[in-house]
């Protein structure tokens, strides 16, 4: 699912207090001093160790990670320490090796037994929308009310505990696996003194009650708005509650969300990132739900997060790159000065999604006639992708279905024929891509990003409702990448799945879809080794930093994420239970549990 690929409502204007120019602001993030006090805690916490005699204290390390497991690179040898030096990582090797590199000023970090791997990295993560939906609205999904009845509960306390007349909002709900659509009536009967909205995790829908519609002034006789926005219709004709398209949300989310000020954009960025950090992220890559005129404020506000961010724009707004063009975009990305900020490529949506079976595919959905439609046709796509060839930046291309994968490569091939010098062309999802087209990505230099939570929470129901198993087995094929030597990497498309990469890496292995604990498409597994890869090194060389980041090398920047476990160590059904410790980005501890 890609709410942020398809759904804007966020950036819209009309729920920003300062319009377009500022909704990150100028404003310090309200956080900024408690991670201050934080890092100064911290840094106290550590012990220096005595002065290295023939050393002066300004040519050794910074810090030395001692006594655990560090895993630079899978494949390459395990170490016990690594030491740090104005944030980048000076040596990896066994702590004996590595006393030369302590002075007086050294401190030394004791891992315990602890596990230190490269920072995780997630390549598709809609930073700004999760940022904002996670701290405005109340999370309905799935996770914490998985079953109808206790939804609908939760929602007649909610109502309860709300001011007659005032709004009852909820968003992640999920059609799927919490039981179906909401009715106008079946809301009505939770409330007709609140207006309830009730956001669907896919983005694309919302369902709201009688009272909503009131206020919002929406008439019986609506018709459809412009910018797609539509209502559903019951089999008599009246308005079902069911509400389409961002145009349409926007008229309710007018009211129940007032006015976002950068304050509120900036307090809630640093709180997620916060909970990504926790989660074991170094990096977050905000795939084209940001615009270019935010890219200055959100350059700024990088530096007091706890994650590296980088962002990729949209089509219409790839002019907006330009003034930027000199600090690296694509396959020379760099950070944009004194921040933890990057920049990428262009983002074009090409598709819908396969859980709403508005992904393009070649073969019917199970049980129906329809393939979903791509959003361009081939030749519109490859004027877009030529486009963006011209500008001289990589593409990535939002395609769920089959068929759109095939409008995808034929463009990216009339572009790039091959090339990846301006930087990955990446098909984000590439959910439903067929073997021919797996070996296609590999002779074309192209590579496929996966939302392996698709498998973890969709898996039965792609296999039940959507493809029919043997589509459902090759979802998110990355064994079929493995044996094809095609790079993949893993990603959550945060808030469309819950963040955290461990849960990308665990479902990689064990292909388990956690609703009914089935195995889909075993044959697809991949090795802890590979499923590490797609979220450290491979995710750094798909944004352009694979020269600085994704693994533990002397020069490249000190970015870690430290386990209480190691991931070798325990069963692959185990994997995202394990706790995260710490996380560093640039040889600065972010997170400690
Ligand atoms: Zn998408
Ligand atoms: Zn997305």
């Amino acid at each position: 699912m890609c709410r942020g690929c398809f759904n804007q409502l966020f950036l819209r204007p009309e729920l920003h207090s300062e319009g377009l120019a500022g909704p990150l602001g100028e404003a310090d993030a309200p956080t900024r001093r408690a991670f201050m006090a934080y890092s100064v805690a911290a840094a106290s916490a550590m012990s220096a160790v005595g002065a290295g005699p023939a050393m002066a204290a300004d040519e050794g390390a910074d810090f030395i990670l001692r006594g655990g497991t560090v895993r630079p690179l899978p494949g390459a040898p395990v170490a016990s320490a690594v030491a740090i030096k104005g944030g980048k990582v000076l040596a990896v090797g066994e702590e004996s090796q590595l006393s030369a590199l302590r002075t007086s000023a050294t401190k030394v970090v004791d891992l315990a037994g602890r596990t230190a791997l490269p920072g995780l990295i997630d390549p598709h993560c809609h930073t700004i929308l999760a940022s904002l939906i996670f701290e405005l609205l109340d999370d309905v999904g799935y996770a914490r009310y998985p079953t109808r009845d206790g939804l609908v509960a939760h929602l007649k306390q909610e109502a309860e505990n709300t001011p007659k007349g005032q709004w009852v909002v909820g968003s992640n709900f999920d059609n799927l696996l919490q039981g179906g659509d909401f009715t106008r009536a079946e809301l009505d009967a939770i409330s007709t003194d609140h207006p309830i909205f009730v956001w669907y995790t896919n983005g694309h829908d919302a369902c709201v009650n009688t009272e909503a519609l009131t206020v919002a002034g929406i008439a019986e006789d609506v018709g459809g708005l412009p910018g797609g926005g539509h209502f559903g219709r019951a089999a008599d004709g009246r308005l079902n509650g069911m509400v389409y398209e961002e145009s349409a949300m926007l008229k309710f989310a007018v009211h129940f969300l007032g006015k976002i000020t950068p304050e509120v954009a900036a307090g809630a960025v640093t709180d997620f990132c916060r909970h990504v950090a926790s989660l074991g992220n170094t990096m977050l890559h905000e795939p084209g739900t940001i615009r270019s005129d935010w890219i200055e404020p959100f350059a700024k506000l990088s530096n007091s997060l706890a994650c590296r961010t980088s962002a990729s724009v949209m089509f219409d707004d790839m002019k907006g790159l330009a003034p930027f063009r000199g600090y690296g975009l694509g396959a020379k990305g760099a950070t944009i000065a004194n921040s933890l900020f990057s920049l990428y490529g262009v983002k074009i949506v090409g598709d819908g999604s396969n859980q709403t079976e508005t992904g393009a595919q070649t073969k019917a959905y199970l049980n129906s006639t329809s393939k979903g439609s791509p959003n361009f046709d081939a030749s519109q796509l490859k004027q877009m992708v030529a486009e963006v060839k011209a500008f001289g930046l990589p593409v990535q291309i939002h395609c769920n279905g089959d068929s759109m994968i095939d409008i995808a490569l034929d463009a990216i091939e009339a572009a790039y024929a091959g090339s990846a010098d301006y930087g990955v062309n990446r098909i984000e999802h590439a959910t439903m891509a067929r073997p021919d087209q797996i070996l296609r990505m590999a002779a074309l230099n192209v590579q496929p990003s996966f939302l392996m939570n698709h498998v973890r929470f969709y898996g039965a129901a792609y296999r039940d409702q959507i493809f029919g198993p043997e589509r459902a087995a090759f979802m998110d094929p990355a064994g079929a990448c493995v044996k094809a030597g095609l790079t993949f990497t893993l990603h959550t498309d945060g808030p469309c799945s819950p963040p955290g990469p461990l849960a990308l890496i665990e479902t990689a292995m064990t292909r388990r879809c956690v609703i009914d604990h089935s195995v889909v498409g075993p044959d697809q597994a991949v090795s802890l080794d590979d499923a590490i890869r797609a979220v450290t090194i491979d995710a750094a060389r798909q944004l352009g930093q694979g020269d600085r980041l994704g693994s533990l090398e002397t020069g490249k920047e000190a970015d870690l994420t430290i386990l209480e476990s190691d991931p070798y160590k325990v069963s692959p059904d185990a994997v995202a239970a394990i706790k995260v410790s710490e996380t560093w980005v640039a040889g600065e501890r972010k997170f400690a549990a």
